[in-house]
């Protein structure tokens, strides 16, 4: 029996109780959003619009077809009508319809319907990749709940993203101030729900009259219970939110250094399991993982999760398990007093603890191109996400970055897509790359380099669908069509605060465990082995991207965090 016989029996089961798409609610199917189902399957178009139409008729109304055409003109309609559309479910034989739906309705929840084939062939695969679904159902579906549970979870982001919220704080600006890119950061890093308004408009001159403001005052944050702060800097802003800016501890067990998916991860874990734990952060909670907007290929989201949410909900794990959180706090030294570690902090003071674990990661080195930076997990990748390669099937790929790690996921993306192109600034590859790579990609027919070019701009609705590059010695700029853009231009680790005799690679990296033993050059100077992930001053360990070898991925990163606690259990023995 195939996937589709399944779900006839599914759909012979339930016909009699299904209602037709003709019922529904005469006043609601004028004015609620649309739930748009295009099947070609008749009998799964009927089990679809009458089990949404039962469960969501309430606040939505249900419309299917069956015809990709006749589709087309009903969503080009309800565009026309004002309509919103908060769910499209497509088989995949429609699958055409996503790109041109995208465009009509583009904040509409797209779903793609596919039967069950666990291979990389699988239309779902390409579709989730690139951005034109942001979902996948999967059928037959085995009972009603697995089917409508999680669309209940897809209708219920849409409404987030759509119903009026009550906002904590509303930011009153002049058009085109950048210092409001830094304010909206660090209160989606918070989850708090917040909106812009432009010191021009009648709104926002209205929210300031309100708080009795001079318009000449700006950027102005004002808080829902009335306190204003004007241009705040980041403490001022992390006291407003309700965070801890001080450390009112002297001594601990350990001081963890860094609140990325690493140090938020060993807070967790070593408060969890009894260490008096003070976590220390320069900026506020997040790290590199916490300004993705799409994670992913981190176990337990098919669908990807947002970086803000998933590390706001490790640092709330953190301080549910007691950890001791201080933001907008940089450790700015760290020294040895006999068996104790102390770290200095910027304002003046310090805390001296049995272990510290240093979770300090890469500072990356960013594109800078505002519309890409919106993209990023939408076809817009940040390093070489060699996962997503079976994903370029076809596609005309771009990677912009001249060193080894640039060449190396040419050759791999190449061979799977139709063309990779290697946007690097010089004239010549040569001075950052290997000379086999070098030679392996000249030989490639399907990879081209573009020397001397800049990428600067780039364009897409909810996913990449092209980018500009310059050309700095012609002077040409050209927009091309671009399905995937891997940003891989480098880093560099934040260690230059750590004392000078702390065993570094050429780069900065810190090297840890077995390492240290290899490199005779290293004074290690204890009679027992380093532990794996202690650096060369003992009792001070190093977690995720700022560690020699790491693999520089946000489950990495985590799988790190969690292992260095056991580790400092045992040095703390
Ligand atoms: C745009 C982007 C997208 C990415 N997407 C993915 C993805 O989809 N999947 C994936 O697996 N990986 C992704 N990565 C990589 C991933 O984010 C990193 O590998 C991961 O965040 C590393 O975690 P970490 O805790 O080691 O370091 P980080 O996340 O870099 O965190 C380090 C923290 O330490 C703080 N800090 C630094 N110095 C000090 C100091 N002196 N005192 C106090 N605090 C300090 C920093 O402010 C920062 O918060 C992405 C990276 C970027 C830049």
């Amino acid at each position: 029996m195939g996937p589709r016989d399944g779900l006839r029996q599914h759909v012979a089961g339930r016909r009699q109780v299904a209602a037709s798409p003709q019922r529904e609610r005469p006043r609601l199917r004028d004015v609620a959003p649309v739930l748009f189902v295009i099947d070609h399957d008749q009998a799964s178009l009927e089990v679809l619009v009458s089990g949404l139409s039962r469960r969501f008729g309430n606040d939505f109304s249900v419309r299917g077809e069956s015809s990709q055409e006749i589709a087309v003109t009903a969503l080009q309609e309800l565009a026309a009508a004002g309509r919103p559309i908060a769910l499209l479910l497509v088989d995949d034989a429609a699958m055409g319809t996503l790109a041109c739906a995208q465009k009509l309705h583009p904040s509409a929840k797209r779903v793609l319907l596919v039967d069950r084939d666990y291979t990389s062939t699988s239309p779902a695969v390409q579709a989730i990749a690139l951005g034109r679904a942001d979902y996948h159902l999967v059928r037959p579906w085995a009972d009603e709940e697995s089917m409508y549970g999680v669309m209940t979870e897809y209708l219920s982001s849409w409404t987030r993203e759509h119903e009026p919220r009550f906002e904590e704080f509303r930011i009153v600006a002049s058009e085109g101030d950048s210092r409001v890119l830094r304010l909206r950061d660090v209160m989606t890093r918070f989850s708090l729900s917040f909106g812009v308004y432009g010191a021009e408009t009648e709104v926002g001159r209205r929210f300031l009259r309100q708080a009795d403001l001079d318009p000449t005052e700006l950027p102005a944050v004002i808080r829902y219970d009335g306190r204003v702060s004007i241009d705040p800097s980041l403490p001022d802003l992390a006291r407003a939110i309700g965070v801890k800016i001080t450390n009112d501890l002297d001594t601990c067990d350990v001081a963890i250094v860094g609140a990325g998916p690493a140090g938020l991860t060993a807070a967790l874990y070593a408060a969890s399991e009894g260490l008096d734990t003070v976590m220390l952060e320069r900026d506020v909670s997040g790290g590199q993982a916490g300004t993705s907007p799409l994670i992913r290929n981190y176990p337990g989201f098919p669908h990807g999760i947002n970086g803000a949410v998933l590390m706001e909900r490790t640092c709330e794990q953190a301080w549910l398990m007691g950890a001791h959180i201080v933001f907008t706090q940089q450790a700015v030294a760290l020294e040895r007093h006999g068996d104790a570690r102390v770290v200095r902090m910027s304002d003046g003071t310090s805390v001296s603890a049995s272990a510290v674990v240093i979770a300090t990661g890469i500072d990356w080195r960013r594109l800078g191109v505002p519309p890409l930076e919106k993209l990023v997990g939408s076809g817009v990748f940040y390093g070489a996400s060699v996962g997503e390669s079976r994903a370029m099937q076809d596609q005309d790929v771009f990677i912009v970055g001249a060193g080894n790690s640039a060449g190396q996921a040419a050759l791999y993306v190449a061979k799977y897509a139709r063309t990779v192109t290697l946007v690097i600034r010089g004239d010549d590859l040569a001075n950052s790359m290997s000379n086999y790579l070098i030679r392996a990609i000249e030989s490639t027919p399907n990879v081209f380099v573009r020397h001397h070019t800049e990428v600067i701009d780039g364009r897409g609705d909810g996913r990449l669908e092209s980018i500009t590059l310059a050309d700095r010695s012609s002077g040409t700029v050209e927009e091309v069509p671009a399905t995937a853009l891997f940003i891989m231009i480098g880093g560099e680790p934040r260690t230059q605060w750590l004392p000078a005799d702390i065993a570094r690679d050429p780069e900065g990296y810190l090297i840890t465990g077995r390492d240290l033993r290899e490199r005779p050059e290293i004074n290690w100077g204890r009679d027992r082995e380093p532990l794996p992930l202690e650096t060369s001053i003992p009792g001070v360990f190093a977690a995720g991207d700022v560690r020699h070898t790491s693999i520089k991925r946000v489950a990495s990163a985590v799988g790190e965090g969690a292992t260095v606690i056991r580790l400092v259990h045992e040095h703390l023995r």
